[in-house]
């Protein structure tokens, strides 16, 4: 195909476009809270609060200033309540983004990469026991681009050895394993509402979920400076709180998110069934409560198809070309190497999969472009 001549655009991700729905009640919900006069936490934040573990179906659900925080205020919960103690080992996917592991870092903690399902892209669930040592006390699991992991067999692995599991469901609002979401398939979850998630506030914002009361407490206790008495503070805390602007908006968008989602779906259903080029590996579907955070296919030569995508229109991102054990935060760290996830990372490419950004037409077109892609 001569992409030469094409016109038509096709973004990989417009905020504006995605949130120009909303616009109006957007601007409706900031001067109420403008008029109220009240900017950290408040009435907003406690019933985005309850609407989001009641979504989840969690018992708590405590907000916090992003999914960095989030991860980090467990762990460091945790700590404070004596179930774990610096020094100890999380395992963690090697293949995430950076935050999972530095929240671990932050911690005081270690993480311990496992390496990846080359078809699923998520953690390698054969290879966790291998990584168990005396001093793990969780496991990490990130449902990458919105696919579930495989929670049965890490909850069996979890019990085995006496961890938590601790979901990282910054990619995966509303995803799903039978009846249950994510975010409520472990110990505690931690969720990022960042702008390009599938709920993006305006803004920074994240929330963790759980069951357990002292745990929710904890959390919330730490991001308040250590305790929620004005002048006598439990812990050497945190400020780590979900603004009053930030929930509210999210309570509005909340409402559509399985909607969006099922729109996600259905794209990455037409890119399943149309696009049938040798050159480009599709992803592995996984179970119904997928939420395509991402659409990661996998090219032998990334650069030179995403150059070609570009010409005929089709932007395209990549998650993630650096594993955190390569950067150079980690440099001097003591990790292994994992091939597979340096493979991965060397190959994955992102199509567009925002429904508010591509229609069902784009998508078709997309999987023709892709077709016509050679060597
Ligand atoms: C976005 C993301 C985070 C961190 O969330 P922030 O809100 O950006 O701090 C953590 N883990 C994963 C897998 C993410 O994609």
């Amino acid at each position: 195909m001569d992409c030469s001549k094409s016109v038509r655009k096709y973004p990989f991700l417009d905020l504006g476009l995605v949130n120009e729905p909303y616009a109006a009640r957007l601007r409706d919900v900031c001067s109420h809270v403008i008029a109220g006069g009240r900017y950290v936490g408040g009435r907003e934040v406690e019933e985005f609060e309850c609407e989001l573990a009641e979504f989840c179906g969690c018992r708590y659900a405590v907000g916090t200033a992003n999914g960095l925080d989030a991860l980090r205020l467990i762990l460091l919960s945790y700590i404070a309540l004596g179930v774990m103690s610096p020094g100890d080992e999380v395992i963690v996917p090697a293949n995430t983004y950076i935050a999972t592991f530095l929240a671990v870092t932050h911690a005081g903690l270690v993480p311990v990469p496992v390496e990846s399902d080359m078809m699923s892209y998520n953690i390698d669930v054969n290879a966790i026991a291998d990584a168990v040592t005396p001093r793990t006390r969780a496991i990490m699991p990130v449902h990458l681009y919105g696919r579930p992991c495989e929670m049965e067999v890490i909850r069996e692995i979890a019990n085995n050895y006496g961890l938590k599991i601790i979901e990282d469901n910054a990619q995966a609002i509303g995803a799903f394993v039978g009846a249950e979401r994510t975010g409520h398939l472990g110990d505690a979850a931690a969720f990022s509402f960042y702008p390009t998630k599938n709920l993006g506030a305006l803004g920074d914002a994240g929330a963790v979920t759980t069951d357990d009361a002292a745990l929710a407490d904890t959390v919330r206790a730490l991001g308040n400076y250590g305790g929620n008495d004005r002048y006598d503070k439990i812990y050497c805390g945190y400020n780590s709180r979900l603004d009053p602007i930030q929930a509210a908006m999210l309570r509005i968008k909340l409402q559509d998110i399985d909607a969006l989602n099922e729109r996600r779906r259905a794209i990455a259903a037409i890119y399943r069934s149309r696009i049938v080029n040798k050159l480009v590996m599709l992803p592995d579907y996984g179970s119904a409560g997928h939420v395509w955070h991402q659409y990661v296919v996998r090219v032998g030569d990334r650069e030179h198809f995403r150059r070609y995508m570009l010409r005929c229109g089709v932007e395209t991102d990549v998650h993630y070309p650096v594993p955190p054990h390569l950067q150079s935060c980690y440099k001097n760290g003591v990790f292994s190497r994992y091939p597979i996830t340096e493979a991965l990372a060397r190959e994955v490419v992102s199509l567009p999969v925002n429904p508010v950004c591509i229609s069902l037409a784009d998508a078709g077109d997309i999987s023709e472009i892709i077709n016509d892609y050679a060597c």
